[in-house]
């Protein structure tokens, strides 16, 4: 149950923003689901809910977003966006490249009350 752990570490995410903006309850979230975090978004859909049991997310509304991998490459500079989890560049082919987004599951926003 990857997709369990994931939503853990966007309650503990979301928790620290409770307590910083003095509000109680997470009324809905959005999620970017990032390709390389290998969660399937039905998945996450599906095991929300039971993850946010006892939490200040209890009964908030979730948005899933998929998230497409965005590469820069070191070699020749290209910056690309992809939906296949490949570290490779398009352009020549080089491993060299760095992850600039679509990574992890992150939180997009969260509306608080
Ligand atoms: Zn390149």
């Amino acid at each position: 149950m990857h997709e369990l752990s994931l939503v853990g570490a966007v309650v503990d995410e979301a928790t620290r923003v409770l307590a910083r903006e003095g509000a109680s309850r997470v009324l809905s979230v959005r999620l970017l689901l990032g390709v390389l975090s290998c969660a399937d978004r039905d998945a996450l859909e599906i095991c929300f809910p039971l993850a946010v049991r006892d939490t200040p997310l209890a009964g908030a509304r979730l948005e899933v977003v998929p998230e497409p991998l965005t590469l820069r490459c070191a070699a020749c500079g290209a910056e690309a966006r992809t939906w296949d989890p490949i570290l490779a560049c398009g352009a020549c082919q080089s491993g060299a490249v760095e992850v600039l987004g679509g990574r992890d599951l992150v939180i997009a926003s969260l509306e608080v009350q």
